[in-house]
This record gives C-alpha cells, structure tokens and sequence, in this order.
C-alpha cells in the first residue's frame, strides 16, 4: 500500500483518531514510547489479526460470532501500528460508522493516488466461469512486463476486491481484478470503488442461475463491468458467446473481440491437445500472429489464454512478450485442473475446486482428450454434486451425466445422494457411492496402470481429499 499517516486515513474515510489512553502524539518510534496520531500505516491492510505484520492496518468487523476489536491487541503483537473499526481499542484508531465502507473507500482513494501519480491500469475481469484462471494467466503475462497486483484465489467480492486493491504500491503498473457478482448491481458497486481501464468478459453461463433466475439476467449483471468504462477504456469480449458479444453496444470504450469466432481480433487457431491435454495454437492478432504451447490442461485454457492476451496488447504488452509469458505459465491457482503423473502411470486430474454444467463439460472434454491417446487405458470421472443450481439442478445433473457418457468416459464414478441425477444421466457407465471415503475405497480397489481420473464437484464436496488419497 501507499503510506498513510492515520490522519490521512481518517480524511479519507471520514473517521475519528482516537488514540489509547497514554499515548501522547508521539511517531511510536522511541523505545517504549505508545504510537500515536503520526503514526503511519505503510499495509498490508489486514481483517485477520494474525495476517498483520509491521506497518499493518487491521481491518475490525463485528461479526455474528466473533468481534474483531477483541483481537486488536493480538494484530498489534503481529505488528498491527493501527485499526479501523467502530469503536476503540489498544492500539490507536480510526473510528468510523461502518468499517466495511470505509476499507472500499480507503482501497478507492489508494488507486486513484497510484493511478494519478504514476500511471497504473486497471483490469476487470468477470465471467461465468474462467475468472481465476484468465485472471492467472493475465496476472502471469503482466507481472513479466512490469509490476503487478492481482487478487489472490477467487478474493472476487465487495471484500476481497478492496483488499486486493489496497496491496498496490507506488511503484504498481497493473492491477488485475476478479469481480464476481451473485446479483444484479453487484459488479456496479465494485467498479464504482475502483474504475477499470481494461474490462475482460469471458462467458455468461449457468453459474449461480439460482440466485439470478436467467441467463439473461447475468448477461445484465456481467455487463456492468463494461459500462464502467470511460473511452479511453477497452472491453474485452468474447465473440463465440453471443451474449458476450452483444455487451459491445453497452460500453463506450474500444471494443476488441477475442475466440474461435471468424473475425475475432485475437483468434484461436490451430488449437491441438498433447498427449496429457495440453492446448497449443496461434493468436492471430492485429499486431502478428503468436504461438502459444500452454502448460495447463484442457483446450478451455486456450480461450481463457486469448482473453488474457487480448487484455494485455490493449493494456500495452507486445505479442511477443505475451506468448513468452503464457508458454512459462505452470500452474494455476490450487485444485483447477492440477495434472499430476504418477509413477506406476497413472494420470490424475484434480479440478476439484468448484463444479457448474459447463465447467463439468469441460473438465469431461479434458479428460476424454487423454483418453484420445494410447497412452491412457481408461478414463475414470469421479463426480460429485453442482451445487447452487436452482430449479434446473435434477436436470442438468442428468444433462452432465449423460454428456460424459456420451462423450464415451469410460467409469462415472457419482459420489453422494445429492449427485444422483448424475448416475442417472450415466447409466450403465455409473457407479454411486455414498460419500468421500467410498470413493478413496472404490479408486484405491479399482484404479490401475494406464487410467486417468479426473475428480470434480462444487467446493461443498470435497473432492480435494479424495483426490489428495490418488495423487
Ligand atoms: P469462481 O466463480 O468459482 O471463482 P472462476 O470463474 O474463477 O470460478 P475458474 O476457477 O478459473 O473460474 O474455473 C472454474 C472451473 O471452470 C474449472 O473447473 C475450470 O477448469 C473451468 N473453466 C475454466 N475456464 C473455462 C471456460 N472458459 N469455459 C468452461 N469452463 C472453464
Ligand atoms: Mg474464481
């Protein structure tokens, strides 16, 4: 973060310094001496005490269980110099009505300093479903050309954006955001803390249909982040999904176009799998063509590789660095499409982080393309419940069995009662099993030379561990 005396901050955020009794104005540089109102927050800005270290502002919410004032002290051992919250505590503090408001404005204004003083671009990237892993490969392509702050694991919320926000330092060029929105205005609210200069949309899928009601009414919401640019900003969007597309006319800045599609301005091309599923292909662009081997598993990767491409040549990155950059990119953030080879030969896919239809079918074309291959004797989908679904959850259950089935997945392995429809979907390649400790069982018996498993459910399930029992 950017250094800030606690006056700033309270400036800021509208808040009140208020110091702990005994402390007298002092920097808190004396030995023994208790910091007072010139102490300076240099971050990280923390919400979990223990997370603090030297030069931190710790972030404290009253939540349901716990009060995050009670744990001030602790971030002060940690290295905490100061807090935001509500009331006050040990350490000196910002005082202010709501905490949660007053972090989105210190993130806000934090941005804005950077961006005025040296120049920094801002990515938004919304989808749904890719965010982490285009979010990977941009913050990858970037960081190669200067530096660069990107939201760690999916931290995509009105929290975990302002967070990621507050990480940028003076000498940040490019800060790489996921946003998420679980309903209409959300991803507005995020862009109007921090303003995009690149929006990036990948897809407007089934993810959280529940909570939206349509697809249509997604499209409305993902659509926010390209209203929020100014002109001289750049959608990027992708033109095999027709929704994507028609968010051209929402924006009023430059529009460029990446896919498969005839007349996308970054084209995929040429795409081949390798013997484990790994996509090489050209990007055709306005500026040359780029070949790109990728080190990650499935040919989704590609699109998702385009997208960042096309985000960093509009954000200023030439297309040779940009496939440098993408061809070193080894893995992705933990339990998406990890490839592990196991010395008796037996390939595992663990994509157990989160699970909707089209991520399954995905992962399902994964696996079906190292099954492709003469190396792989069987393919084994060890699959788990899609959860936050809504009403369509029994059909599209059903929908992705039948798919892998269709697809020619050798063994559907459905793990728990909730997943059923998958079975059912399945048919005769199905074996249900009750829960995790079932399915190590099964695999443990089952699983040989010349298989490769691919597991996958929604985080809720667990497969983590069952993959954890194969790798
Ligand atoms: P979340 O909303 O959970 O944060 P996300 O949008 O960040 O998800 P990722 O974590 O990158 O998405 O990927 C989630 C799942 O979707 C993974 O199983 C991944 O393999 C699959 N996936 C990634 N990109 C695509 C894509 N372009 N099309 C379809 N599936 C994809
Ligand atoms: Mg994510």
């Amino acid at each position: 973060m950017i250094a800030l005396s606690l006056a700033e901050v309270a400036a800021v955020v509208g808040g009140e310094v208020v110091l702990p009794a005994g402390a007298g104005g002092t920097t808190g540089a004396e030995p023994g001496a208790v910091a007072g109102a010139g102490t300076t927050v240099t971050g990280p800005v923390v919400i979990d005490g223990r997370e603090a270290g030297p030069g931190s502002l710790f972030v404290a919410f009253v939540g349901e269980r716990s009060d995050g004032h009670d744990h001030a002290a602790q971030a002060g051992e940690a290295g905490a110099v100061a807090v935001l919250g509500s009331r006050p505590t040990p350490l000196p503090t910002v005082v202010v009505p709501d905490a949660r408001e007053a972090l989105q404005r210190l993130a806000s204004h934090v941005v804005e300093q950077v961006r005025r003083a040296g120049g920094l671009t801002v990515v938004g990237i919304t989808g749904s479903q890719g965010k982490t892993s285009t979010k990977d490969l941009l913050g990858a392509v970037l960081a190669h050309a200067a530096p660069t702050v990107a939201t760690r694991g999916s931290f995509n919320n009105e929290l975990g954006m302002p967070l990621t926000a507050l990480r940028v330092e003076p000498d940040t060029r490019y800060l790489v955001l996921e946003l998420g929105a679980r309903g209409r205005g959300h991803i507005a609210e995020l862009t109007a803390l921090v303003r995009p200069d690149v929006a990036v949309v990948l897809n407007v899928g089934q993810a959280h249909l529940g909570e939206f009601g349509s697809r249509e009414a997604i499209a409305e919401a993902k659509g926010e982040l390209v209203e929020a640019l100014t002109a001289e900003g750049t959608a990027v969007l992708n033109a095999d999904d027709h929704r994507v597309a028609a968010m051209a006319s929402r924006t009023r800045g430059a529009v460029v176009s990446f896919g498969e599609a005839e007349g996308a301005d970054v084209r995929v091309g040429g795409l081949r799998l390798d013997r484990l599923g790994r996509p090489s292909f050209t990007l055709a662009t306005a500026q040359g063509d780029v070949p790109v081997t990728l080190r990650l598993v499935g040919a989704h990767q590609a699109l998702n590789a385009a997208a960042a491409a096309a985000a960093a040549l509009a954000a200023g990155v030439t297309p040779a660095q940009v496939g440098e950059a993408l061809d070193a990119v080894e893995t992705l953030s933990q339990w998406r499409m990890e490839l592990t080879e196991r010395a008796d030969g037996v390939v595992v896919l663990n994509d157990s982080y989160n699970a909707n239809p089209e991520s399954m079918r995905a992962a399902v074309d994964a696996l079906v393309s190292l099954g492709a291959d003469h190396a792989v004797r069987r393919t084994v989908a060890v699959l788990g419940e899609m959860r936050e679904l809504g009403e369509a959850s029994p059909e599209e259950h059903r929908a992705v069995g039948s798919y892998a089935a269709q697809r020619g997945v050798d063994v559907v392995v459905v793990v728990g009662a909730s997943a059923q429809g998958i079975a059912d979907g399945a048919g005769q390649r199905a074996v249900l099993l009750p829960d995790n400790a079932a399915a190590v069982a099964w695999l443990r018996e089952h699983v040989a030379e010349g298989d490769a498993v691919l597991l996958k459910a929604s985080r809720g399930a667990r497969l983590d561990e069952v993959a954890a029992s194969l790798q």
